[in-house]
Formats: C-alpha cells, structure tokens, sequence
C-alpha cells in the first residue's frame, strides 16, 4: 500500500490541504508529529491505529513505515507544515525507496511563510526585501551557522528552531556586519490560540524573547518593519 507524506500546515487545523485532510479522514494508520493539532488527530476514522510520533526514534518510524505499508495499510504520515521543509519527509521517503514503498508527498503550508504572514510579516516585499535565506538554528551535530555568509547575504532571514539558541545567533550576526539595529521578530504558536509575537532589535531581541516557548520561528530583516501596519488586532485576553 501507499505511504502518504502529508503536511498538516502551521497550527490552525484549517491550513491543512483539502487533499490531505481527505487522506486523513481515510487512512487506516495515522502516524503524526508533536506539532500537529488535536482537532486534525480527531479527524482520523473511529477504528483508525493512531501512532503519535514522539515515542518513537526516526530510525524506528522508518521501519514502522515500511512494516504498516507492507501488512496492507493505507498510511498518512502527518507532520507539521511541509514534509520537505526541515520536516524529515526526505529521509522518511528515501527509506520508503529502498524497501520499494509507493509514497506520496502532499504538500503543507510551511511556517516558511505563514508563521511571519500570521505576525504581520511578509517574508519578501517590493523595495524592501527581495531574498530569504532560511536556516535551522539548531543542528544535530552541533554545526555552526556560517555567520559570515549569513550576515552578508542581507534581505530577510528566517530561523526555524533557533529560540534556544537565539543571544548567540544575533551575536554571531551582528559580529559578522549585519546592523545590530536590525528589526527581528520572534513568533511563537503562531495561527493556533497560544501565539505571541515578540519584536526588538537584533541587538535585544534575545532578552525580549525570553519567556517564550518553541515552537517559534526567528524573522530577521527590514520587512518586520511593515508589521507595525499589517498585523492583525491584538487578541483580547
Ligand atoms: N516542516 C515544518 C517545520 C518543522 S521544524 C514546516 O514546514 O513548517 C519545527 C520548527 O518550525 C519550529 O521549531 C519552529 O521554528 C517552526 N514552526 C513550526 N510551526 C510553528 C508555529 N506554529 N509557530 C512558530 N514556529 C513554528
């Protein structure tokens, strides 16, 4: 049987596509990332095997993968905003490859663009950023970032996983040129009901951004500027 690498969006259960929520809704084994909402969770059918990834190491999911497709299921492997963007949907698919796995990739609507888009932000604009560079603040291997490159490359920068690590990436930013004056904005939860948004120069965003919890997506660049006008009205607590 197929294995469908299905992206579930960035948090409100309606930013998933209408092709994957079909899936969802006929899958005979879920098997779905800490990310993903409850209300998409609940849309699987009654008597579907729902398998929350968290228990499991990456090796021991691809062989489930393999193991469920082989035994005859229909599998939607739903993960947070899009399976090939810091989604681990190509190491899933490669494994899939090797053991002669149908699959499918049903795109989701990364965070790439949404989380900034649900602050206010548009990750490009005309006259103020033309480029982005996306990069992972956290590697496993324990890899720095090319400060330097990063730094030089201007336009907008977009930093999945890097609220940990984040005084140590505006250092490293702001050591290699880029200005410390720099707007930054840090979006936590964003779409779902806990979102917060946190904005400061590059120079203070660490300490400003410090009661905030993952998962949160860093924006760097002139273009958090155009969140003065475009956000939405504050949530009322
Ligand atoms: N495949 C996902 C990314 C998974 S990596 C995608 O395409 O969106 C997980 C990281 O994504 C988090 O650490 C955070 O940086 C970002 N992220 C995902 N959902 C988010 C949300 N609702 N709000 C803020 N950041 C989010």
């Amino acid at each position: 049987m197929t294995v469908h690498l299905v992206g579930a969006g960035p948090g409100d259960p309606g930013l998933i596509t209408v092709r994957g929520l079909e899936l969802v809704r006929t899958a005979d084994v879920l098997v779905y990332d800490r990310l993903v909402s409850d209300e998409l969770v609940a849309e699987a059918r009654g008597d579907a095997i729902l398998v929350p990834r968290d228990a499991h190491e990456q090796e021991e999911i691809n062989a489930l993968l393999v193991a469920l497709a082989r035994q005859g299921y229909e599998v939607v492997r739903l993960k947070g905003g899009d399976p090939f963007v810091f989604g681990r949907g190509g190491e899933e698919a490669l494994a899939l490859v090797d053991a002669g796995i149908e699959f499918e990739v049903v795109p989701g609507v990364s965070s790439l663009a949404a989380v900034p888009a649900a602050a206010g932000i548009p990750v490009t604009h005309r006259g103020v950023s033309a480029q982005v560079t996306i990069v992972s603040g956290h590697s496993a291997d324990g890899e720095e970032l090319d400060y330097e490159a990063l730094a030089r490359a201007g336009g907008t920068l977009v930093v999945f996983m890097g609220l940990r690590r984040l005084a140590a990436i505006a250092a490293g930013l702001i050591a290699h040129g880029r200005d410390a004056h720099t707007p930054v904005a840090v979006v936590a939860a964003a779409t779902t009901p806990r979102e917060q948004v946190v904005t400061a120069p590059l120079h203070a965003i660490a300490e400003a951004a410090a009661g905030l919890q993952s998962p949160a997506l860093v924006v760097v660049g002139d273009v958090v500027g155009l969140r003065e006008r475009l956000r939405r009205p504050a949530l009322v607590a």
